[in-house]
């Protein structure tokens, strides 16, 4: 009997636990449901959901070639998932339906119900763990409570790895021919505007360009990669998360491809190696957090006395930022090249949050929705958890009083000033001793770059002291 495949954030033939565990049971049918509405709810950006549909249209194409037909239905919302798909399954007479789980609290209350339809219909619903290496109750401490601190989450996930290793699946063996046929992906939906055709080649579709991607990372700078990782103005990391968010690759085929280069060590050996998987590590322990933690998935802070901060209303300060006009070189080359490309390196992130968060004193959550509303790689889970980290009201943040300064961090991680030239052309001109900190005066006259729009000395102070009341009330 048929079986259905219900895809999601998990693009792709290769390794994807439920389409194989599906293709072992019986014919396949592969859905995918277009739900304009929640998307928007959840703030997807534009270059997120064209990244879907181009990536949609290369999966269909591999589907084909294992006569895996590929159905899609638009349901508007997440609470017509379930009707939308038992109805389906009663067309095709199908028999049960395989998907992978996700981890927001309306993703998981989605899958839920369509499970207990299912059931409730007599029908098998199968789920299985596929975005992660582990699942996200499956590491406790010894108390049996989940983790807070991520040195000690990745320790036992070290010893989970070393005593089994999630090994990678195949893709499905091609299937009899059905006489079924395959729905085209739109080319573009309403509400969503298509990438750039720059975006479109800095992020091409499919499978086989993911792998590429991973490949040559792993040979030219992994090595380095704990060197190198913090440079925006360098290659230095692997610009591989737009595929891992929405599962054009899976995190084992990142970690085995990073063992082989290491000898199969993931806490020893090399150290561009280790780094790398560290960072795995992080991405697992923010999806961790968000299911044990659901209030962080409500829009709410992970340490509830932090709700308290007096955050600033500055409408005009956070367009300034959302704009790349803060007149501080490295937060608005940052800013630009976000909007620009749909991503931004970590380090970069890690300022502009800060700047946000600490400097403007703006709640932390709008910044957030901006990001997530430009970023090809937004995922809620490592947005959150970024933004938490940075405004110091996360689990394991940065501690309040450590403040990146702008201007340091520029000198530090763009040393030449070629990432700030690259991104702000009012810039791109100017010499390197002054480019991080350009004085007004040092601008020629019909330059409109801004003057800064805070003082960093008493910007820091003011946050200083918000988050010092905090901790002695
Ligand atoms: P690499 O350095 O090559 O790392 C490899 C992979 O590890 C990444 O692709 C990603 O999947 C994972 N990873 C790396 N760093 C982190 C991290 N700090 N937290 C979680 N996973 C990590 N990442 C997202 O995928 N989506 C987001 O929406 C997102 N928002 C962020 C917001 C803020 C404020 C901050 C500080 C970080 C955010 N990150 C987010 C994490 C990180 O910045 C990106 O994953 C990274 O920049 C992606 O580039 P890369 O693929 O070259 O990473």
């Amino acid at each position: 009997a048929i079986q259905l495949c219900w895809l999601r954030n998990d693009l792709r033939c290769t390794d994807n636990q439920a389409l194989w565990h599906a293709s072992q049971q019986g014919p396949v049918v592969a859905v995918w449901l277009i739900s304009g509405d929640t998307w928007k709810a959840h703030d997807d950006a534009p270059v997120k959901i064209d990244f879907w549909l181009r990536n949609l249209r290369e999966l269909g194409l591999s589907l084909a070639t294992l006569n895996i037909p590929l159905r899609i239905i638009d349901v508007g919302t997440w609470s017509h998932c379930a009707e939308a798909l038992l109805e389906l399954a009663s067309q095709l007479n199908a028999q049960g339906l395989f998907f992978n789980d996700e981890y927001g609290i309306h993703e998981q209350a989605r899958d839920a119900e369509v499970e207990r339809k299912f059931q409730h219909a007599g029908l098998d619903c199968r789920r299985f763990t596929d975005q992660l290496l582990f699942a996200p109750t499956s590491l406790k401490t010894q108390a049996g409570t989940p983790f807070k601190v991520f040195s000690q989450f990745r320790r036992q996930a070290y010893a989970q790895l070393h005593s089994h290793l999630p090994a990678c699946l195949p893709a499905p063996q091609r299937q009899s021919a059905l006489p079924l046929t395959s729905d085209t992906p739109p080319a573009q939906l309403d509400d969503f505007p298509a990438a750039s055709p720059l975006q479109q080649q800095l992020w091409p579709a499919g499978e086989a360009a993911a792998q590429q991607r991973l490949e040559q990372f792993c040979h030219d700078a992994l090595m380095d990669y704990h060197a190198t990782r913090d440079r925006p103005d360098l290659q230095g990391t692997s610009q591989l998360s737009p595929y891992l968010v929405s599962g054009i690759l899976s995190v084992r085929q990142c970690l085995h491809a990073a063992l082989r280069v290491n000898q199969g060590e993931f806490a020893s050996g090399s150290p561009g190696a280790v780094a790398w998987i560290n960072e795995l590590l992080w991405r697992e322990f923010y999806k961790y957090i968000l299911v044990n933690f659901p209030r962080v998935s409500r829009h709410r802070a992970f340490r509830p006395a932090t709700e308290a901060i007096p955050w600033r209303n500055d409408p005009a300060a956070l367009e300034a930022w959302q704009q790349g006009r803060t007149g501080f070189p490295i937060i608005d080359a940052a800013m630009r090249q976000l909007a620009t490309t749909g991503w931004m390196h970590n380090r970069l992130r890690m300022l502009c949050a800060m700047f946000l968060s600490k400097n403007l004193l703006l709640d932390w959550r709008s910044g957030e929705r901006w990001f997530m509303r430009q970023l090809i790689d937004g995922d809620l889970a490592a947005n959150n958890g970024g933004w938490q980290w940075s405004a110091s009201t996360g689990t394991d943040a940065a501690p309040y009083f450590r403040l990146f300064n702008p201007i340091s961090q520029a000198r530090k991680f763009d040393p030449q000033g070629d990432f700030i030239r690259q991104w702000v052309s009012e810039l791109a001109n100017t010499p390197t001793v002054s480019i991080h900190a350009p004085q007004p005066d040092s601008l020629l006259k019909d330059n409109d770059y801004p003057a800064p729009i805070i003082d960093l000395a008493s910007s820091r102070e003011r946050a200083l002291t918000a988050f010092r009341e905090l901790a002695t009330p």
